[in-house]
């Protein structure tokens, strides 16, 4: 029986563990066994304090035509589990945005205009309405309809439906690759370690990108706004409760909550929504974005084995993970010599 190691059980160690899993039992017919091994798993894992907004976000230079078809493969992902009775336990929502540029010589960075529902320019009167208290005024703005998958809540979805296709985890922190590789019983081992990589393969070319939100409770906030610029907030509805954001600080590795953080994060947030300035505060919370020059998606030999990267999504990493375990597989099934064991 063909073993599969899965390295990491974030939101995207989980989606390839299910993918493979889920493909080889259910179209393949084919007896697997997938383990998925990680030294933290939900609540604990850096998605679990996102919002899960879908929308590409921080990748560096990831080849734009790659986001595209791995965000689209995961808005349908969304699509198909929002028709579907896990929709609540999932935490997937459908839910209006607004996003806010005040770039002068650009639009609302919109190459993914056509996965999203119903998107369509602000007209100035829009506009008119966020640039009411402002000094530097937005420039544009699009409206449209997606997705939030918050973690806290897909996460334990997908760890169930793993479970119940008979998917194994083990609480194990790999230290050593290359020993791992070679000591372990599997055939093809997944890396989805996240900023974990950095250490765990020496890549130099990750780096952490750190993101401070507040959660308070507003349940009579249903949109979400967000404004691009650099020095930009967020705001976003969950089903219980709503994410305040943020900083992304590249190479900062501070897990700390930081005072000076938190003023601008509120402040700003009142600004674009000034009901919030009754919303009950919650908790504060700092996540390390997995950073990287561009995504890693590949596969390389190691002795007989498989060795299949997957780290590196930034700002997105909800919002490719469905996609990107799409690429896994197909790397899995393309390799010859696992397909003669088949
Ligand atoms: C404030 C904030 C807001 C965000 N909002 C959004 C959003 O709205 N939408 C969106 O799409 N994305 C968002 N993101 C980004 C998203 O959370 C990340 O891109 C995503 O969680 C990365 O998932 P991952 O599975 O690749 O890595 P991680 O979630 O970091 O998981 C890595 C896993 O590997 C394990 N691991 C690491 N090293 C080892 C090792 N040596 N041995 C064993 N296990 C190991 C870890 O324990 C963990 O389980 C946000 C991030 C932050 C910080």
């Amino acid at each position: 029986m063909l073993q599969i190691g899965v390295i990491g059980a974030g939101v995207n160690g989980i989606a390839s563990a299910i993918k493979i899993l889920e493909h080889f039992k259910n179209v393949l017919k084919t007896p697997v066994q997938v383990t998925v091994l990680s030294e933290e798993f939900t609540p604990n894992t850096t998605g679990d304090g996102s919002a899960g907004l879908w929308g590409p976000y921080l990748l560096g230079g990831t080849p734009q035509s790659k986001v595209h078809q791995w965000s689209k493969g995961m808005h349908c992902f969304l699509q198909e589990i929002w028709l579907s009775e896990d929709a609540g336990e999932a935490g997937v929502c459908l839910l209006p945005c607004v996003r806010l540029t005040t770039a002068t010589n650009t639009h609302v960075e919109d190459f993914w205009r056509d996965i999203v529902y119903g998107a369509v320019d602000l007209t100035p009167d829009q506009l008119a309405v966020y640039n009411k208290e402002r000094t530097v005024k937005y420039t544009s703005g699009l409206s449209f309809i997606t997705y939030t998958s918050e973690p806290r809540k897909l996460l334990p979805y997908l760890m169930k439906r793993f479970a119940r296709e008979g998917g194994r985890v083990e609480r194990r922190k790999v230290t050593d690759l290359e020993a791992f590789v070679r000591s372990s019983t599997f055939d093809v081992i997944v890396n989805c370690t996240g900023l974990g990589s950095e250490e765990l393969l020496g890549d130099g070319q990750m780096y952490a990108v750190r993101g401070q939100v507040t959660r308070v409770k507003a349940n009579w906030l249903y949109q979400a706004v967000l404004d691009e610029s650099d020095v930009g907030n967020y705001i976003i509805p969950n089903t219980d409760t709503v994410v305040l954001g943020g900083t992304h600080q590249e190479r900062d590795y501070n897990t700390q909550v930081c005072p000076q953080d938190k003023q601008f994060i509120i402040n700003g947030c009142r600004q674009l929504v000034p009901g919030l300035a009754n919303a009950q505060h919650l908790f504060d919370w700092v996540g390390l974005r997995p950073g990287r020059r561009q995504l890693r998606l590949e596969a390389e030999r190691r002795g007989n084995k498989l060795l299949i990267h997957n780290y590196g999504h930034g700002g997105s990493g909800v919002t490719l993970a469905w996609g990107c375990a799409d690429d896994v597989l197909q790397l899995l099934l393309s390799n010859l010599e696992l397909k003669s064991k088949l």
